[in-house]
């Protein structure tokens, strides 16, 4: 069981919505923080342990630089992720490129940002080295393939699309050694929303494995391995969150059993986790607008799929309370629905809550990672504002509203005047 009590009171949030109108994000600083450094202090136990928060789960530059006063760096995925980690003044080595797909451009202001470069296929040596040249320093993402068991979300390793296969893990860095690189990497990410520990270690154990081999057969040392990220988070209350500890002890073992036994030179060991960091720690504040009886009863609120897309999508539970009805009996069965021309634009279904009036003021738990950040403007829904809740319980705005004219910077209207 995990707890779902919230680290603001309704009197707090009715204060908030004066200055800031539902619907909003909003973030618990210290409750952030204090899982960074519980994070750090569990993995210590692990050699030369590093976390590159994997910025697609929540970027925005403040969390970002919040994550950096604790030692982490950024995990990127694309140019603009990057310009992101830049601004919150992560840049070199405190930054991991695991892109894919990855057109030229990133690949040079990757290198121009000194990042560590992580290649999802063994042509993209090719292309980065014509791009840019090749960095002092290169990681390749391995896809075990059939060696490792699927996960829910991201599906059988032999089926995605990531990586490179086993054989040209050897290949590659076979190639790389020809080319005079002399800093290597080795990465995987296998799981996506995973509550399982044993996941964790034989990730590693699969991951050190291939790093001893790859060592002896190739010749060369490798500086850091990096496990990827997927550690999942309790959405429901009746399950647990995932133990630093326990991972960071299993992970232990298998490097002592793999990498200490081969003898070989000692590889750092990272991380790059994004929903784990913050996921739990982000609010969807949001006004039930209207109530409607029709077969079933329906909750319509101020918000939308644009805000938070996971139920609609994946079907995923995100815990709901009624803000000031924290202790009355949950009796009432409702579609909590968001304002979207889409059936699935729904936050719960067939939810046992207290019952709910109009203006009732709603938290939608767990939307600090993959929420704000899925939005988009279909139906011409603008993304909402986000908030940090600081330490003393103060307020600070650290993404403004969208706007309507915020929806129309792309359109050339006067244009569209001449246009016959
Ligand atoms: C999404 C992603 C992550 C982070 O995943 P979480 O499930 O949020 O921990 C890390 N690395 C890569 C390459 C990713 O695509």
């Amino acid at each position: 069981m995990v707890s779902k009590e919230l680290p603001f009171t309704k009197t707090q949030i009715e204060e908030i919505v004066k200055r800031h109108p539902t619907p909003f994000h909003i973030y618990d600083e210290k409750a952030i923080r204090d899982n960074a450094e519980d994070m750090k202090r569990a993995f210590s136990v692990v050699n030369g342990f590093k976390e590159f928060f994997a910025v697609k789960a929540l970027p925005n530059p403040y969390i970002l630089k919040i994550l950096k006063e604790h030692g982490f760096g950024a995990d990127c995925s694309s140019l603009p992720e990057l310009l992101l980690a830049e601004k919150a003044g992560i840049t070199g080595e405190d930054i991991m490129f695991s892109s894919n797909d990855t057109p030229a451009e990133e690949f040079i202001k990757a290198k121009e940002l000194g990042a560590i470069i992580n290649l999802d296929d063994i042509s993209h040596i090719d292309v980065l080295e014509k791009a840019a040249g090749l960095p002092d320093v290169i990681c390749f993402r391995y896809n075990p393939g059939p060696l490792k068991g699927g996960n829910e979300i991201i599906g059988k390793p032999e089926e995605s699309k990531y990586g490179f296969t086993r054989e040209q893990l050897f290949e590659g860095y076979e190639i790389l050694k020809k080319k005079g690189v002399k800093r290597f990497g080795l990465h995987t990410m296998v799981a996506s929303n995973e509550l399982n520990v044993d996941y964790f270690v034989e990730t590693a154990r699969i991951l050190f494995e291939a790093a001893v081999e790859i060592s002896e057969k190739v010749g060369i040392d490798f500086e850091f391995i990096n496990l990827g990220g997927g550690i999942g988070i309790p959405y429901r209350p009746e399950q647990e969150r995932v133990s630093f500890d326990a991972i960071a002890a299993g992970v232990k073992k298998a490097y002592e059993n793999t990498i200490i036994k081969a003898g070989m030179r000692q590889p750092k060991v990272y991380f790059e986790c994004g929903r784990v960091i913050t996921g739990p720690y982000g609010y969807l504040i949001t006004e039930v607008r209207h109530l409607k009886h029709i077969y079933k009863d329906y909750a319509g609120t101020d918000a939308c799929m644009a805000n938070l897309m996971r139920p609609g999508v994946y079907g995923a539970y995100h815990h709901i309370t009624v803000l000031g009805k924290e202790k009355d009996p949950a009796n009432h069965k409702y579609d909590v629905t968001g304002s979207l021309c889409e059936n699935n634009d729904k936050f719960a279904i067939d939810r046992m809550l207290p019952k709910i009036e109009r203006g009732d003021l709603l938290a939608i738990h767990d939307t600090g990672a993959h929420g704000y950040a899925m939005g988009f403007n279909y139906n011409g829904k603008l993304r909402s504002a986000e908030l940090l809740l600081r330490n003393g319980g103060s307020v600070f705005k650290i993404r403004n509203a969208e706007t309507v004219d915020d929806y129309f910077t792309t359109l050339d209207l006067d244009g569209l005047k001449s246009f016959k």
